[in-house]
């Protein structure tokens, strides 16, 4: 049996999960948080316990070396060499990688410098690849982007009306995110209605704190809502989603700022969902503020559902057609009442919303019989899909 990592790397965070494989069970998985800053926070859940502990963990480094520790120490396994693989997600794959790629020193060295197309994540993700390849020198180690399902859409849909230079000059092109996730939940989407995703249009809605629209057509990211970073598409918890560029040098003369990087830092974390209510960037805070008679609370969700309801919309005539809608991530899978809200704005469709089936947070189709369109909840996993990825990688 072999013991394969799934690793999520942020810049002060370390997501990890580890399966025995193939038969992708959990055996261990946890977060070490606040790296690099007082009082970061170490956790591992395994075998129905949970470790918890604060202390100092400076770099990405120490944390590595403190989870592998730890794996020994509650004997989840007895010696490093049982874990054979390891699947790294990592933000930005540029237009270089368009699937996922055995790792070398090399292609850790180009993740690293792809830092400039997402500056918080590449190059922490890219340290956690060097400290894990000494740690664990025989096990097999990936590298699965969020892009790469993205990579390969139609021109017409990733390219930005700019002087054409800029993409072949400067790469600059939609590159969208939460790949691994629209990927899952389309393929699983297909698997739980009896149909091939070759043959399927597929819309899924990744809404989470970061939420982006894909439209899959046979299987394939087509187009997608985030562009050349996560900051574009629907309107997030803290991220304002699409906005006429023209606003930010008007905004910047009346907020007297110089620097262009301060107005993008205010539509990456204080705008959204956050900006508009003023209160959370947390969907369930606005939703209750909101039912509380909080006005724009309200307002926060009415133009968070308008978002997704004009993304599906588009999407449906980019494909000119759809079969299956989606739902996936922390609001998608916990909260009814934006499903029903986006679904009821998609009627003309005939796309009809079962009330009673909606009520729910596991994997189900919640559209009625007789709707034209199947509505389904599906809670993503990309994890397994990363530890999938290993497995096809090693056995190539
Ligand atoms: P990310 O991975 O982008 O950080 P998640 O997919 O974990 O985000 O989603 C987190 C968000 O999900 C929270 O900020 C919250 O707004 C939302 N959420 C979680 N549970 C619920 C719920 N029961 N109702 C509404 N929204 C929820």
């Amino acid at each position: 049996m072999s013991k394969t990592f799934a690793i999520n790397a942020g810049s002060s965070s370390l997501k990890y999960q580890l399966y025995n494989m193939p038969e992708e069970t959990v055996i261990a998985k946890g977060v070490v948080e606040r790296i690099g800053m007082d009082n970061s926070i170490f956790t591992i859940k395994f075998d129905n316990q949970k470790e918890e502990k604060v202390l100092d963990i400076p770099t990405h480094k120490v944390a590595v070396e403190l989870l592998l520790n730890a794996l020994k120490e509650h004997e989840i396994i007895k010696d490093l060499t049982e874990i054979t693989g390891v699947g790294h997600r990592v933000v930005a794959g540029g237009e270089l990688f368009k699937e996922s790629t055995l790792l070398n020193d090399e292609v850790i060295k180009q993740i690293d410098d792809l830092g400039e197309f997402a500056p918080l994540h590449n190059k922490a993700e890219a340290e956690v690849m060097r400290v894990m390849r000494e740690e664990l020198p025989e096990a097999t180690m990936i590298a699965v982007f969020d892009t790469s399902f993205h990579a390969n859409m139609p021109a017409k849909n990733y390219l930005y009306s700019l002087p054409y230079e800029y993409y072949t000059d400067f790469a600059a092109r939609k590159y969208g995110a939460h790949g691994t996730s629209h990927n899952y939940v389309a393929r699983r989407a297909a698997e739980m209605l009896g149909r091939n995703v070759e043959d399927m249009k597929i819309i899924t809605c990744h809404l989470g704190n970061g939420a982006s629209i894909t439209a899959v057509e046979g299987g394939k990211s087509v187009d997608t809502s985030m562009g050349f970073t996560p900051l574009a598409g629907l309107q997030m918890g803290t991220r304002c989603g699409d906005i006429d560029a023209s606003i930010l040098p008007y905004l910047m003369k009346k907020l007297g700022l110089t620097d262009i990087n301060d107005m993008v830092n205010i539509l990456n974390k204080k705008s959204g969902t956050l900006g508009v209510s003023g209160l959370s960037s947390d969907m369930r805070d606005v939703e209750i503020a909101a039912e509380e008679g909080n006005e724009r609370a309200q307002l926060a969700l009415d133009m968070f559902n308008s978002r997704v309801i004009k993304y599906i919309g588009q999407y449906v005539a980019v494909m000119n057609g759809v079969d299956a809608i989606v739902f996936t991530a922390g609001i998608g899978e916990n909260s009814p009442e934006t499903r029903q809200a986006v679904m009821e704005g998609l009627t003309w469709f005939g796309a009809e919303i079962d009330t009673d089936r909606n009520k729910t947070r596991d994997e189900a189709i919640i559209s009625t019989d007789s709707s034209k369109i199947a509505i389904l909840n599906i809670p993503t996993d990309e994890e397994v899909e990363i530890a999938r990825d290993v497995e096809r990688l090693k056995n190539k």
